[in-house]
């Protein structure tokens, strides 16, 4: 198999990006109004956002390089909704809240749209929707659960998510496997290392300052206000306020922030292009299953398959992945025995304990987004509007969200918790799937 090497990017992403670079910080007297920490979808959001309300002085400090972190590595599935299921969001907050907070994430993938095409983003878009199929074809009551949760989204946040019949299914892909589905049309898919790229040439543009290689390293309050930031590399500079926005990559720095949320690891790989005759889907849609470790795969614009899956505390080898991702791909196409895996990765989702992003104050002017979990780019988005109205406008956050704060996951124990739940609920599946014949 011929995977990731020293000259070769384990990630398709990074392999099919363009190579674009921007400079390091160094030096010391740089001045900033916002220093935003971490060049995922979550900083450059929110960067963006202070800047579309008209702000300067803005600069997203990057460790590796943009895009580095799960923002450049995701299955690119831009689709409304969080980690937490919209069933406990309701049951958390009640409609009012529940609607207002779910009605922001559907608004962040027209945003994200919009960006898109204002920047001229080329990002391999395709509008062809998500499509959520039904893993236990044989049981009546999954059936049921799928048709309960289109009427609940419906009735209870005023999506429509269209019923898509096992006949249907079976016409769009060349498999066995599953049972009815339904279609959210409004979602899209694309190529998220090159959105995160073209986002932040849009933020340079505009004026602002992209720093990669740049690691924020210590951080202290300024008596009188603001803040001085030290990166890794010896340069320092100041700010107003401060945004962190480090996902499951950031280390060693704010107790306070690392202690609330776990590391997650996903697995995604890539095949070669599949010629006309063994390509097993005849639908633009992005695609996913109802179980608690779901399939998400998608076909790309050069034809090759994306696929990603699994969740687990552990990232592995680039092989390792290839073998596990491939012998999950079989279980649904094993026409694709003979097709080559291209590349594989791992990427860090980060999660609080309660699946809802962590968004809020820590300190006057020290800002943070984080724990957007394996369901982010819509969210991460949700997370730089709010900020940037709370740090420009000072427009208070959500109420609801107050209820989703800081809860400490407890290291490594918190991780063999995770793992343990992960298989517990893996095996439910498997009994079920057994069950549904
Ligand atoms: C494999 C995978 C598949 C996924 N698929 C999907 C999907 O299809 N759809 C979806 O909605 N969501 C998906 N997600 C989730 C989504 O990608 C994330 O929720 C989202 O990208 C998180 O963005 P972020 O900006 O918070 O974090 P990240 O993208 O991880 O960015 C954090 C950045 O901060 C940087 N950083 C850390 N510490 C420092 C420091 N001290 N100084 C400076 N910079 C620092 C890191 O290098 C990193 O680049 C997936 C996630 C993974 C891992």
């Amino acid at each position: 198999m011929p995977l990731a090497n020293d000259s070769k990017p384990a990630s398709y992403y990074a392999a099919t990006a363009p190579k674009i670079q921007f400079s390091s910080l160094a030096g010391t007297g740089t001045q900033l109004e916002v220093a935003v920490v971490g060049g995922g979808f979550a900083g450059l959001a929110t960067a963006r956002g202070l800047q579309e309300r008209g702000m300067r002085g803005v600069a997203v400090l990057e460790a590796m390089r943009i895009g580095h972190g799960a923002s450049g590595r995701n299955g690119g599935f831009v689709f409304g909704g969080y980690s937490r299921d919209a069933r406990e969001l309701l049951l958390d907050l009640g409609p009012g809240p529940a609607r207002e907070l779910y009605a922001l994430s559907r608004s962040a993938v027209g945003l994200i749209r919009d960006r898109i095409q204002r920047h001229a983003i080329d990002c391999d878009r395709i509008e062809g929707g998500a499509l959520l199929l039904n893993w236990f074809r044989g049981s009546a009551r999954a059936s049921a659960e799928m048709q309960a949760q289109r009427d609940f989204l419906r009735e209870h946040f005023g999506t429509v998510w269209d019923e898509v019949d096992a006949a249907q299914v079976r016409d769009w892909l060349d498999s066995e496997r599953y049972g009815c589905g339904l279609m959210e049309r409004d979602a899209f898919h694309f190529h998220p290392l090159k959105y995160a790229l073209g986002l932040a040439q849009a933020i340079e543009a505009d004026g602002g300052r992209v720093h990669e290689h740049c690691a924020l390293a210590r951080l202290e309050p300024k008596a009188g206000g603001g803040f001085r930031l030290w990166t890794g590399n010896g340069a320092s500079l100041e700010a107003q306020q401060v945004v962190i926005a480090g996902g499951g990559y950031l280390q060693g720095l704010l107790p306070e922030l690392t202690g609330a949320r776990l590391p997650i690891a996903t697995y995604v790989m890539a095949t070669e292009p599949l010629s006309g005759a063994l390509n097993p889907i005849r639908t633009p849609a992005a695609l996913y299953d109802n179980r608690f470790a779901f399939d998400y795969y998608r076909l790309m614009p050069d034809r090759r398959l994306l696929w990603g899956g699994r969740i687990s505390t552990l990232e592995r080898a680039p092989e390792r992945i290839a073998e596990l991702l491939r012998a999950d791909m079989l279980k649904v196409y094993p026409q694709l025995a003979g097709v080559r895996i291209e590349h594989a990765w791992s990427g860090l989702m980060s999660y609080a304990r309660h699946k809802m992003p962590q968004i809020g104050e820590l300190s006057p002017g020290l800002w943070f987004a984080q724990a957007f979990g394996g369901h982010g780019v819509a969210p991460t988005t949700v997370a730089g509007e709010l900020l940037a109205d709370a740090i420009h406008g000072r427009k208070p956050l959500p109420a609801a969200l107050s209820r989703y704060g800081l809860t400490p996951v407890f290291g490594k124990l918190g991780l063999l918790a995770a793992q343990a739940s992960y298989s517990w609920a893996e095996l439910r599946d498997a009994l079920r799937e057994r069950a549904a014949g």
